[in-house]
């Protein structure tokens, strides 16, 4: 079943619906599978090996073998925080970001109701992941993008694999306000995030974590947020293996945001349960340039609920630790997904962060999805013949 999240009304889940008819508040999916957790074993490790809690007909599902991406000790940055670190790298999914998981559920549902379009609005990413799911499954994709605001690469992808892009003189909020209004008219089946079913795969975010770590929960899970889509269905996924028996504690959810599009951190702070809408959203890190993010009163839910927090970083903290993760550790992330790094040290850094905690940070997408950041952030190389005199005068010297 689909629920209102704010007047409980309950919905079918065969229902094309994005947010509740009596009262306009974002909706929820109910799922609550009979099962025990030896099920899993042997399975594997994608999202799908944990199909009895993905609401989706099983013989109809479209896979690009999403999910199952490495949970990665950072010893280097241990030893330099203080605390034990873990990092979920969800650039390797198929096309680079963990959008792969809910497009996997949500294209699978939009088989089920046997629609001939999809199409979201987007950063870069949902589109990127929407190109491809839809290429996959054989439909119709409409994508609407901010005008010069999408990073190359997640450019790349859309328009790669088939999708009709079309550029919006606006800005992501915009955008998504113009797909929903096509959607509502049933143009298209909608595939943002305000879709229940989109955080229905990334819930398994929150499973493979608590696996990996042997049915443990650690003690906090660090993430960028912009729509907010993904903190709340990480949330869902720890609680529904929570309330299956199959953990014993639950992570506090920490949420980080760029200091220009930082609405849910303002909120929190105000002690209010939804947010005010942001004019012009600015950050270095587009993926969560968003002003009026749509899963505000879940992600607000969460942190609280958790006993979370949140906490803005400065576009030079972001790219700040976007270096330092790819020069110590080896993981290059797009700018988004390394305010998850930059709010860890800034938390450590004001004591908001217990030196012995057990922390996951969730870095989001790859980091040639943003390919000129990384490029403007190095000194050009150096340009000579392959002349070996030359070349060991070179190295020696630097
Ligand atoms: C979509 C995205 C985010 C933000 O996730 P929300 O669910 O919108 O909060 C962060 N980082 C990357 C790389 C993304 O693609
Ligand atoms: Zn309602």
């Amino acid at each position: 079943m689909i629920k209102c999240i704010s007047c409980g009304k309950k919905y079918g889940l065969d229902e094309i619906i994005y947010t509740c008819r009596v009262c306009g508040s974002i909706l929820e999916v109910i799922c609550r599978p009979e099962v025990s957790r030896e099920v899993f074993e042997c399975r594997k490790f994608t999202m799908w090996k944990y199909k009895e809690f993905m609401p989706v007909d099983e013989s109809k599902i479209v896979t690009l073998e999403e999910g199952g991406t490495p949970l990665c000790r950072c010893q280097k940055l241990e030893d330099k925080l203080g605390i034990e670190l873990y990092v979920k790298v969800e650039g390797s999914n198929p096309t680079g970001s963990f959008k792969d998981r809910g497009m996997s559920v949500g294209i699978t549902k939009a088989m089920e109701l046997g629609v001939d379009a999809v199409g979201c609005a987007s950063t870069g990413n949902t589109s990127a992941s929407l190109a491809a799911y839809a290429a996959r499954a054989g439909l119709k994709c409409i994508v609407l993008l901010p005008s010069g605001k999408v990073a190359l690469g997640k450019l790349a992808q859309a328009m790669f694999h088939g999708a009709e892009v079309i550029s919006i003189k606006g800005n992501f909020d915009e955008a998504l306000e113009a797909v929903t209004a096509l959607a509502n008219e049933g143009k298209l089946y909608l595939l943002n995030s305000v879709n229940p079913f989109r955080l229905e795969g990334q819930k398994s975010i929150g499973f493979e974590i608590v696996d990996e770590l042997g049915w443990r929960s650690p003690d906090r899970i660090i993430l960028p947020v912009g729509n907010a889509g993904n903190i709340s269905a990480i949330w869902k996924g720890v609680l529904e293996f929570y309330e299956a028996g199959f953990i014993e504690e639950l992570p506090m959810m920490t949420g980080i945001q760029a200091e220009g599009a930082a609405p849910i951190v303002r909120a929190i702070r105000e002690g209010k349960d939804d947010i005010k809408p942001l004019e012009n959203p600015e950050t270095v890190a587009t993926a969560i340039r968003i002003g009026a993010p749509v899963s505000a009163k879940k992600a607000i839910r969460a942190i609280g609920e958790s006993g979370g927090y949140a906490e803005t970083v400065s576009d030079l903290e972001i790219l700040e630790a976007q270096k330092l993760l790819a020069r110590t550790e080896g993981i290059g992330v797009e700018p988004a997904s390394a305010a998850s790094i930059a709010g860890l040290i800034k938390l450590v850094g004001s004591e908001k962060i217990d030196k012995d905690e057990k922390i996951v940070c969730v870095v989001t997408g790859h980091l040639l999805k943003d390919p000129n950041i990384a490029i403007n952030a190095c000194k050009q190389p150096i340009e000579i013949e392959a002349d070996v005199e030359k070349l060991s005068q070179i190295i020696t010297k630097n």
